[in-house]
């Protein structure tokens, strides 16, 4: 499965650009279905266009499954990428929940609830600005009216994108049937740190996610010569954005957050010519809520007063995993490990959080990235984790599924 994916979107630097509703998607998703088709999993696309690859052999249908209590186990991730993203983030949740449900097979497990494997679409947010816009649909966390407005960096709306996939925006709206499926949810990802490494364990459970959100900066100016208008003429609206970067770094580090400004538009953008209109997108995040949403509005006054327009694109509070489903995941990872399995709480958003705050009993395993790095060609895991994470996820599949979880509501009762 690893060698199919590994040149869909692959870039020159070695890194992937695989963005939503794209050509490379496509390809992925295609990819998706073959090996659901593969293995008998049924198929289903939800009104977002996540895709679920369902595996039930008790008696009646997944949703006479569900009508009777037995609500689905679901793991996955997503096949998308950030610009020049490296191979593991999301990909590896994807194979892994495949490759879970292969091992299970082979050892003669029979769920007593439906296992599903998902890929959820747009994660990243890389195309259209609004990362898990595939989850936030799905759980009516995000307008789909607004969703269908947003445009990428060629001026293609969300709309026009889901056309030309071939779907119908007409159809983009919360699924609380496919939701209401939905038992417990655990995504498998690559770790985006190097606490792992510190501890020397190759597979997490985790915690919870920081809060975080991304601003939209837009600083005016005035278009001019850059040779014959006088300083004290202008009005360059690249000083507000270089007052914006060198803050966030500033504030972040008295507050003890993150803060980042990662992408810059300007406008004319030429060498010889003084900038009309600088936007630049902030990225805020840390342990401690307050600490962040304080630093935000440091850089918003800050910037205001530089004539900034501030525009709030997105924003998750602290969001905690089902503290019970975390706890019993660490014990069936304890079960036959030498250390301990650690619990971790991450600085990156992802599905699982989106489904937490939906109320779906939801959490992750981490496996150890060797770098730390992610979201760059870096990333990395070696095949030995890769493996201790799909036997990890099987073991907690196997227990969710089998153990203790056949009577009553299901797995939600053990990880209450
Ligand atoms: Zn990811």
């Amino acid at each position: 499965m690893w060698s199919d994916l590994e040149s869909v979107g692959q870039a020159r630097s070695g890194g992937y650009r695989r963005f939503a509703w794209t050509a490379e998607d496509h390809t992925l998703r295609e990819w998706f279905a073959g090996e659901c088709a593969r293995r008998g999993l049924e198929l289903t696309t939800d009104r977002v266009g996540n895709q679920w690859g369902w595996w039930w052999d008790g008696p009646g249908t997944v949703d006479d499954a569900v009508a009777a209590g037995r609500r689905a186990v679901v793991t996955g991730s997503h096949l998308d990428s950030v610009p020049d993203g490296g191979a593991f983030d999301g990909p590896l949740g994807v194979v892994s929940a495949l490759a879970a449900v292969d091992r299970l097979r082979e050892a003669g497990v029979r769920p007593q609830v439906p296992v599903a494997v998902t890929n959820f679409v747009d994660e990243e947010g890389a195309r259209f600005g609004i990362a898990c816009a595939g989850s936030r649909v799905l759980t009516g966390q995000l307008d789909p009216a607004r969703a269908l407005a947003l445009t990428d960096a060629d001026g293609t709306t969300y709309a026009e994108a889901l056309r030309a996939a071939g779907r119908d925006p007409d159809d983009l709206g919360p699924d609380p049937q496919t939701l209401a499926r939905v038992g417990a949810f655990v995504e498998l990802h690559v770790e985006q740190g190097r606490a792992l490494v510190d501890l020397g364990a190759p597979v997490a459970v985790a915690s919870d996610i920081w809060p975080h959100g991304r601003w939209r900066f837009d600083f005016p100016g005035e278009a001019n010569h850059a040779g014959t208008t006088r300083l004290q003429d202008r009005r360059d609206a690249m000083l507000g954005y270089a007052d914006l970067v060198l803050g966030a770094r500033h504030v972040a580090t008295q507050r003890g957050c993150v803060a980042t400004v990662g992408k810059v538009h300007v406008t004319p953008g030429g060498v010889n010519a003084i900038p009309s209109h600088v936007t630049g997108w902030l990225d805020a995040r840390g342990a401690d809520e307050e600490q962040v949403v304080a630093t935000v509005a440091e850089l918003t006054a800050r910037g205001e007063e530089m004539g900034a327009t501030v525009t709030r694109e997105s924003w998750t509070p602290t969001t905690r995993f089902d503290q019970g489903l975390s706890e019993r995941l660490r014990r069936v990872l304890d079960r036959d490990a030498e250390v301990s399995a650690p619990v971790l709480g991450t600085g990156a958003g992802h599905d699982a959080g989106i489904l937490a705050t939906a109320g779906v009993p939801s959490t992750m395993l981490f496996v150890r990235n060797p770098t730390g790095v992610s979201h760059s060609p870096a990333e990395h895991a070696e095949a030995a984790d890769c493996h201790a994470g799909v036997a990890a996820l099987a073991d907690c599949l196997r227990d969710l599924t089998t153990g203790g979880a056949t009577t009553g509501d299901g797995p939600q009762d053990g990880a209450a």
